[in-house]
């Protein structure tokens, strides 16, 4: 999952850049100033936006009609200062999805991150079943037929993305643009890696296969006959 944040408190957008990459696996980008955050939730497929209201040069309110306006549908959380109670109804007359009131938890924030992206892939659970694969989100415990299975970051990232998206078929592009930011070295062999890599981790069984590749389109996670 790729996260963005408008959010011109650099140490508090760094610190919940770290928490996000470290507990969630999600890819984090950092935007301080409110025209550089429009412009990157504008042209990237984020999976949530987290966004101030009080931004140089473009406010977030004005970010988030923007965006709106355009048919961008990610969900959006607003980071609020205390008393600015009319901005947050403001803020959800225009479309944002939750709100969080300064300074906040982390758990909290963290909780909430999770349920707003779920819900956006019609997910009301934390918890996914795909025939024998079960991955608990929350956790990050995937198992096969009740086995555990342990899975490096990245490769659970991966297989989050497929599971959230179970039975559509997912290009190559867009795995690269959910799951690397613009620091990552996003060569495309990677992902061929990290798939075979699951393959072999998650195994149903001799006549099952959970991960289809679909030639020339992309990546199908279901488990069908082999
Ligand atoms: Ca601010």
């Amino acid at each position: 999952m790729r996260v963005l944040i408008i959010e011109d408190e650099i140490r508090l957008a760094r610190n919940i850049k770290q928490v996000l990459t470290e507990e969630l696996s999600y890819v984090v980008d950092i935007s301080t100033d409110g025209e550089d955050g429009r412009h990157l939730a504008l042209t990237n497929p984020y999976d949530l936006i987290l966004l101030d209201l009080l931004l140089p040069k473009v406010d977030g309110l004005e970010i988030l009609r923007t965006i709106r306006e355009r048919g961008n549908s990610a969900p959006v959380l607003i980071l609020t200062a205390r008393g600015e109670r009319q901005e947050i109804v403001r803020g959800l007359n225009l479309g944002s999805d939750d709100y969080m009131t300064k300074p906040f938890d982390m758990d909290e924030l963290l909780a909430r991150c999770r349920s707003l992206i779920r819900r956006s892939h019609g997910r009301p659970s934390s918890e996914i079943q795909v025939g024998s694969l079960h991955i608990d989100t929350r956790t990050h415990v995937v198992g096969v037929n009740g086995k555990k299975v342990v899975l490096p970051a990245l490769e659970y990232r991966l297989l989050e993305y497929l599971a959230m998206r179970t039975g559509e078929i997912v290009s190559k592009t867009e795995l690269m643009e959910h799951l690397y930011d613009f620091q990552s070295e996003n060569f495309s062999n990677v992902i061929e890696v990290y798939i075979s890599n699951l393959r072999r981790k998650l195994d149903p069984g001799p006549h099952y296969r959970l991960i289809h590749t679909i030639r020339g389109q992309g990546y199908l996670l279901g488990e069908l006959p082999q």
